[in-house]
């Protein structure tokens, strides 16, 4: 970790760093707001929208505020849900359970799966990459394929994706609520 060497950051401020994936959209489509958030959120300048239910405000992901870190991380007006949100990887580091290398080295696994699976993508303009991997979750359970069995490899990529999500980051959203995204585009 040369690049951190006498930086005074933790090692979990240093995975976040590296990291980035749920600020960045890989993870959440969205990120929810309390009322009392929305003038600090408003003059942060993130785009507030509200869901479906009413009173129910959220920014969506990727954050544009996100800059290779987060700019406004010591920011009082910093939403809250930035505050608290932990990764599994993130508890499990701070746990002890895991060193950052072996943390930073699975993350870097999934970035480059991620890599190889958006060089498939058609080009779109700031596209939630949740939103690109849905479609391939119901093909995936349609075409009756899984991680450890031959397939398409693209859709196998897929699916990895997701598995790493669920055991690695403790992320199953994805699964749960894909209906509701895919009625949602
Ligand atoms: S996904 Fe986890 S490790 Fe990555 S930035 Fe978010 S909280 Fe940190
Ligand atoms: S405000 Fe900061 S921590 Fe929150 S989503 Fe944006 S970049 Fe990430």
């Amino acid at each position: 970790m040369k690049k951190y060497k006498d930086s005074g950051l933790s090692p979990s401020e240093k995975l976040c760093i590296d990291c980035g994936l749920c600020c960045t959209g890989y993870l959440f489509t969205y990120a929810g707001l309390d009322d009392e958030e929305i003038p600090g959120a408003y003059s942060l300048g993130l785009p507030i929208d509200t869901l479906e239910k009413p009173g129910e405000r959220y920014f969506e992901l990727p954050c544009p505020l996100w800059n290779g870190k987060c700019p406004v991380y010591a920011d009082v007006r910093k939403p809250k849900v930035c505050g608290v949100y932990k990764c599994n990887f993130l508890r499990t580091l701070e746990a002890g359970e895991t060193d950052l290398e072996q943390a930073l080295k699975t993350i870097n696994a999934t970035k480059k799966m991620i890599t190889e699976f958006k060089q498939g993508l058609p080009e779109t303009q700031n596209r939630n990459f949740c939103l690109e991997l849905l479609p391939y979750l119901d093909a995936l359970e349609r075409a009756g394929i899984h991680c450890d069995s031959e397939g398409d490899q693209y859709l196998l990529l897929a699916g990895m994706i997701l598995a790493q999500y669920s055991r690695q980051f403790g992320v199953s959203q994805l699964f749960t609520n894909r209906r509701k995204y895919l009625s949602s585009e």
